[in-house]
């Protein structure tokens, strides 16, 4: 039995939104999206390949999956594609026999998963480069990643990463590139505000091809707006510029969001407290007179806040402030530590907000993070020799 495991997570900061080729996964347009740390969010994939398998299973979070699912199908014909291609360079026709064995999978995520926390992203990720490794693949992977969920090539790099939609009918040219590495903005701070951890009631999948079929404004953003925008996030990523990055990234989850409103039938993926999070972000930038905080929302109501380290303890601060914690006070920050510090009498007064206890569950304190890392360690295995789950539900 070969195994092998990895881990990673990431969120988008300009929205993908969209597919030109649904079942190439080619987007409509290019995304930015900064891969998260994974001592606070990751995802850990084991996977095995054994000639006594006899089907091909696969396990999340404990619960086995339906191994008919279409993107699950794609990833792996395109490694196994992949592998072939790569061995019959070089060893003619001599094709070993490992590449026909079936193959057992488990993940966890550390994480809500299909809570619009991006699992998908980090899972297809970590499952393309998990599966490369057991099958002795090491060519470019956005394409095994995209074909499980198209956000998920650009989780295949750590720092801050582009997807390029690329021109080409076949997709060969719609790679993930890094923009810069993760050690380039240390300041930069994230903070998860968890609204909900249920799963969404639309998946981002059926989502934005709801989309592409009936909203003009989506062909519009991905036509007139993004192009700009992607060169505008990239040069504020480069020279660190966090007033910019921080408008353009609420500007773009706006947009995206009024796309999603714009979707016939309409898809409201953000909530009451959603908006009462955007309210207060732009209140807090207000006082300050400074862009301070930015929001981002991807296919749901929890918001990803970005600041920097000298804001964070009193952005947390204020927001405890507005959404007090109910029960679990102690656990309400989880992931880095962030020194509790009081709020200002005009910082509360600017505010403005009527409390509303318990809106916002629990925030996950992280920072930008690296790519996939492969766990050598046969502790951390989640396949036991049998090739079973260690812990199975
Ligand atoms: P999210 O917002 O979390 O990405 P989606 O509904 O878009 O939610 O995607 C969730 C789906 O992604 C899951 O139902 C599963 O099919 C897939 N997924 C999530 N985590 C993993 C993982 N660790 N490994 C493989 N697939 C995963």
């Amino acid at each position: 039995m070969g195994a092998s495991e990895s881990k990673n997570q990431s969120l988008p900061l300009s929205h993908s939104g969209g597919k030109r080729d649904e079942e190439l996964i080619l987007p409509l347009n290019s995304s930015l999206s900064v891969t998260l740390h994974q001592e606070q969010l990751k995802t850990t994939t084991t996977a095995a390949i054994s000639k006594d398998f006899t089907e091909d299973r696969v396990w999340l979070n404990g619960q086995e999956q339906d191994t008919g699912q279409l993107r699950l199908q794609a990833c792996l014909q395109e490694i196994r594609r992949l592998a072939r291609k790569r061995r019959s360079a070089q060893d003619g026709d001599m094709l070993p026999l490992s590449l026909s064995y079936k193959v057992h999978v488990a993940s966890v995520n550390s994480f809500p998963t299909a809570a619009g926390l991006a699992s998908s992203a980090a899972g297809y990720a970590c499952l393309a480069y998990t599966l490369a490794r057991v099958y002795g693949v090491d060519s470019d992977l956005s394409e095994v990643a995209r074909r499980g969920s198209g956000s998920a090539c650009r989780s295949l790099y750590g720092g801050f990463v582009e997807w390029q939609m690329g021109q080409q009918a076949d997709g060969k040219d719609s790679v993930a590139r890094q923009v810069a590495p993760e050690s380039h903005w240390p300041e930069l701070r994230i903070l998860i505000l968890v609204v909900s951890a249920d799963k969404k009631p639309t998946s981002s999948t059926a989502g934005m091809q709801a989309s592409v079929d009936t909203s003009a404004l989506l062909r519009f953003r991905a036509e007139a707006v993004v192009p700009a925008r992607m060169a505008e996030m990239a040069r504020c990523i480069r020279e660190r510029d966090f007033c910019g990055f921080a408008q353009l990234t609420m500007k773009d989850s706006n947009q995206f969001h009024a796309t999603c409103l714009d979707t016939f039938p309409p898809i409201c993926y953000l909530n009451d407290t959603s908006r009462h999070i955007m309210q207060l972000v732009h209140r807090f930038n207000t006082h300050h007179g400074d862009t301070k905080a930015a929001y981002t929302f991807d296919a749901g109501p929890n918001a990803v806040i970005f600041t920097l380290d000298d804001t964070v303890a009193e952005f947390l601060a204020a927001v405890k402030h507005s959404f007090p914690p109910e029960s679990n006070g102690d656990t309400f920050l989880k992931g880095l530590p962030v020194r509790p510090v009081p709020l200002s009498d005009e910082l509360k007064a600017a505010l403005a907000m009527e409390p509303v206890p318990g809106g916002v569950r629990y925030v996950i304190a992280t920072q930008v993070g690296p790519g996939p890392q492969v766990l050598d360690d046969p502790h951390t295995h989640l396949l036991g020799l049998d090739g079973l789950p260690k812990l199975a539900a």
